[in-house]
C-alpha cells in the first residue's frame, strides 16, 4: 500500500467557495503543502491574502501539477468532471498517476462511478468523500467526512481527511459517499420543510415562533433543523446558514434520481424533490436554503 497521506505531502484544492475556503485552511494549518485553484479571480485572492503559504495556481492543470492529492470542493459531479476531464488545461492533464483525487463535492453518486472508470482508463484513482456539517464544523475542523472506494485508497487519505473532519466513515465502494450524503440531506432537507411548516401554523394560532423551537428542542419533534437552524436563522429571518438553496435542490434531485435509477418507488422524496425545485426557482438559486421558511409563507 502507498504511504498515508500526512503532512507535508502536496495537497492541490480546487474550489474554494463556502466550504472549500475553510477546509483549504485547515490542511494548510495541519501542515501540509496546499496548492490553489478556483475559476473566481476574487476567490483566490481572498483565499491566499488570508493564508499565507498557499500557492496560488492559474488553472486545474496546473494545480495538480506535483500534488500527492488533488481534492474538488466543487458545486456538483458535472463541474467535477469538467474540471478534471475537458481541455487543455483540466486537472487530469497534470495529475500524476502516483495522486488520487479526492472529490468532497455532493456528486451524484452514478456519475462518480462513472468518472472513476474514465479516470482509471488513464491510470488514475480516486474516491468520494463528501462532507456534512456546514460551514461552522468546516472552520473547526469537526465535519462529518462520508467516503467511498477502495479500503486501501480510503485509509491512505485518512490523515488528510481527518485534518478537516472529527468522524471519517467509509461507507462502501466508489459512489457509496455521494450516494449516503445525498439521502442524509435528504432527511437534513425534509425536517427543515417540516420544522418551516410546523412554525408557519403554530405562529398562525398566535404561538411565539422562538418558543415553538424551544418545544421542539426538547421534545420528541427534535433534529438538526430545530436545533441549529430554528432560532439561528428562521425566527429572526436572517437566512444565512451558508448553503444555498440551489445546492440543497441539487442533493434532493440526486437523491430523488438515485432511487428512480435503482426502481425504488420514494413518494416523499420525490415529492421533496419537486418542493425544493419550484422553492430554488423562486426564491432564486442563490439565496440560502433556510429561505425555504421565506417560499412556504408565499412571501
Ligand atoms: P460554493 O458555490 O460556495 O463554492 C463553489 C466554488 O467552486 C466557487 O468558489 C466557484 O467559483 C468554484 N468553481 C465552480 N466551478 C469551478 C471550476 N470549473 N473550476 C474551478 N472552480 C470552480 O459551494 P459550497 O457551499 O462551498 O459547496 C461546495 C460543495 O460542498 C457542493 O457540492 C455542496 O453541495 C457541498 N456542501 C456544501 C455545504 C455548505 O454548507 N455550504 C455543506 C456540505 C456540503
Amino acid at each position: 500500500m502507498s504511504k498515508p497521506l500526512a503532512p507535508p505531502a502536496t495537497i492541490a484544492f480546487i474550489g474554494l467557495g463556502m466550504m472549500g475556503k475553510p477546509m483549504a485552511a485547515r490542511l494548510l494549518g495541519a501542515g501540509y503543502t496546499l496548492r490553489v485553484y478556483d475559476q473566481s479571480q476574487q476567490a483566490m485572492s481572498d483565499f491566499v491574502g488570508a493564508n499565507p503559504g498557499a500557492i496560488a495556481t492559474a488553472s486545474a492543470k496546473a494545480c495538480a501539477q506535483g500534488a500527492d492529492a488533488l481534492i474538488a470542493m466543487l458545486p456538483d459531479g458535472k463541474i467535477v468532471r469538467r474540471a478534471l476531464l475537458e481541455g487543455a488545461d483540466a486537472a487530469a492533464e497534470g495529475l500524476s498517476t502516483e495522486a488520487i483525487l479526492i472529490d468532497m463535492s455532493s456528486s451524484a453518486p452514478v456519475g462518480t462511478v462513472e468518472l472513476s472508470k474514465e479516470l482509471a482508463v488513464r491510470g488514475l484513482s480516486m474516491i468520494d468523500a463528501p462532507v456534512s456539517g456546514g460551514v461552522r464544523r468546516a472552520i473547526d475542523g469537526s465535519l462529518a467526512i462520508i467516503a467511498g472506494g477502495s479500503a486501501e485508497h480510503v485509509e491512505r487519505c485518512k490523515p488528510l481527511l481527518q485534518s478537516m473532519g472529527k468522524t471519517v466513515f467509509h461507507t462502501g465502494a466508489i459512489g457509496a459517499g455521494h450516494a449516503v450524503k445525498a439521502l442524509n440531506n435528504y432527511l437534513s432537507a425534509t425536517s427543515l420543510l417540516s420544522m418551516c411548516e410546523a412554525m408557519i401554523v403554530g405562529e398562525k394560532f398566535g404561538v411565539d415562533p422562538g418558543m415553538l423551537v424551544d418545544v421542539f428542542n426538547s421534545s420528541s419533534g427534535m433534529s438538526n433543523s430545530t436545533q441549529a437552524k430554528g432560532r439561528q436563522f428562521i425566527v429572526p429571518r436572517n437566512y444565512a446558514a451558508g448553503f444555498t438553496m440551489a445546492l440543497m435542490a441539487k442533493d434532493l434531485r440526486t437523491a430523488a434520481d438515485l432511487a428512480e435509477q435503482l426502481d425504488v418507488e420514494v413518494p416523499t422524496m420525490t415529492e421533496m424533490a419537486k418542493i425544493w425545485a419550484r422553492a430554488a426557482e423562486k426564491v432564486g438559486l442563490s439565496a440560502d436554503h433556510t429561505a425555504i421558511h421565506k417560499f412556504l409563507e408565499g412571501k
